[in-house]
C-alpha cells in the first residue's frame, strides 16, 4: 500500500475540519452568549444548536436577575452562557513527592528498570515493555493510559490505529512528533486491552515520575478519561465535560485534558460539535499554549 506523505495526511484532516470551522467565531474558547428572555421561556433548546453544543461541551449556565432591566415588564431574567476560561484551574491537587535516589538517572536506566519490573501481574503477560518515545527535552509530554496489542509487540507507544490517528492530529496542529515525548501511565499492556486498575497505575507511576523528572516538560496532555482522572484528579468530571481545559496535575505540571484517539476513531463525523471537531479545537488550543512558552 502506498504510504501517504505527512503533508498529505495533514491536508486530508485539515480539509475536512476546516470546512466545519468556517462559520465558527475566531476565538471559540471565549465565545459568550447573552440572552434576555421572559422568565417562563428559559429553555436551552431555544438557544439554538450552536449554543446548545457549547453548553453541553464546556459552558456553564448562570441565571441572574438584572438590577436595572431596560424593559421591566417583559425582561425579568437574564441567562448567560459563558465558556469556561481556558487556563489552569486552581483545584487543590495532591502533588506527588519527588522520588529520591535517582539523582543520576537516565532514560537507559529507566528502560532497564521497566524491563526488569515485576511489581504487578502485567509482567507475566507482556511481550515487551513500552516505556515511551520522543524528545527527551520535550516541552510537552502526551500521556495515554496503557499500551495496546500493537504497542506490546513493538515496544513503542501509540503505533496502532489510534496512534496513527493521533499522528495525524498532532501533525495537523503543527506539532513535530520528534519535538514531543509520548508515553503511557502503564508501561505494560493489560491483557485484552482492559482498563488499567488503580494498583497497577500506582506501582507504575514512579517510572513516569522519573521520566518527567528527566524531561522537565512545561505541559502535559492527558489522552483520555483514564489518563486525565489519574494525572489530574479522580474527582474531576468525565472527559466530555473537561476536555479542552487546563488543570494542575499530580506531577506539578499543568495538564490539558483531551479525548483519547481510540475514542475519536469510533466516530467518522467531523461536523461541528462532533468529538473529532472538538479534538481539533483542543489540539489547536494546546499548540497555541505550547507556542506561547
Ligand atoms: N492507547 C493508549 O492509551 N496508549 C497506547 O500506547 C496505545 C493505545
Amino acid at each position: 500500500m502506498a504510504k501517504k506523505k505527512g503533508s498529505e495526511a495533514v491536508n486530508e484532516l485539515e480539509a475536512v475540519d476546516l470546512i466545519s470551522l468556517l462559520s465558527m467565531p475566531e476565538n471559540a474558547d471565549s465565545y459568550e452568549v447573552e440572552l434576555s428572555v421572559p422568565d417562563q421561556d428559559i429553555d436551552l433548546i431555544a438557544l439554538g444548536k450552536e449554543e446548545l453544543a457549547l453548553a453541553k461541551s464546556s459552558a456553564s449556565v448562570s441565571k441572574t436577575t438584572p438590577t436595572t432591566p431596560t424593559t421591566p415588564t417583559t425582561l425579568t431574567t437574564q441567562t448567560k452562557i459563558v465558556a469556561k476560561p481556558q487556563q489552569t484551574q486552581t483545584k487543590t491537587v495532591n502533588i506527588l513527592t519527588p522520588i529520591q535516589g535517582f539523582e543520576n538517572d537516565s532514560f537507559d536506566q529507566i528502560r532497564k528498570d521497566i524491563s526488569l519490573c515485576q511489581l504487578c501481574g502485567l509482567c507475566k503477560t507482556r511481550k515487551n515493555v513500552v516505556p515511551g518515545v520522543g524528545n527527551e527535552h520535550a516541552k510537552l509530554v502526551l500521556i495515554g493510559e496503557a499500551p495496546g496489542a500493537d504497542e506490546d509487540i513493538q515496544g513503542i507507544p501509540f503505533v496502532g490505529k489510534a496512534g496513527k490517528h493521533l499522528d495525524k492530529i498532532i501533525a495537523a496542529a503543527g506539532f513535530k512528533k520528534e519535538d514531543l515525548y509520548i508515553c503511557n501511565i502503564l508501561k505494560c499492556r493489560p491483557p485484552n486491552n482492559r482498563d488499567p486498575n488503580l494498583a497497577e497505575m500506582k506501582v507504575c507511576t514512579p517510572y513516569l515520575q522519573r521520566q518527567l523528572a528527566l524531561i522537565k516538560p512545561k505541559l502535559i496532555g492527558c489522552l483520555g478519561n483514564i489518563s486525565a482522572h489519574y494525572v489530574i484528579s479522580p474527582s474531576i468530571p468525565g472527559i466530555t465535560r473537561i476536555r479542552g481545559q487546563w488543570f494542575d496535575s499530580i506531577f506539578g505540571i499543568p495538564a490539558f485534558a483531551m479525548y483519547h484517539p481510540s475514542y475519536l476513531i469510533r466516530s467518522e463525523s467531523r461536523e461541528k460539535g462532533s468529538p473529532n471537531w472538538q479534538m481539533w479545537q483542543d489540539i489547536r488550543a494546546l499548540k497555541a499554549k505550547y507556542d506561547s512558552l
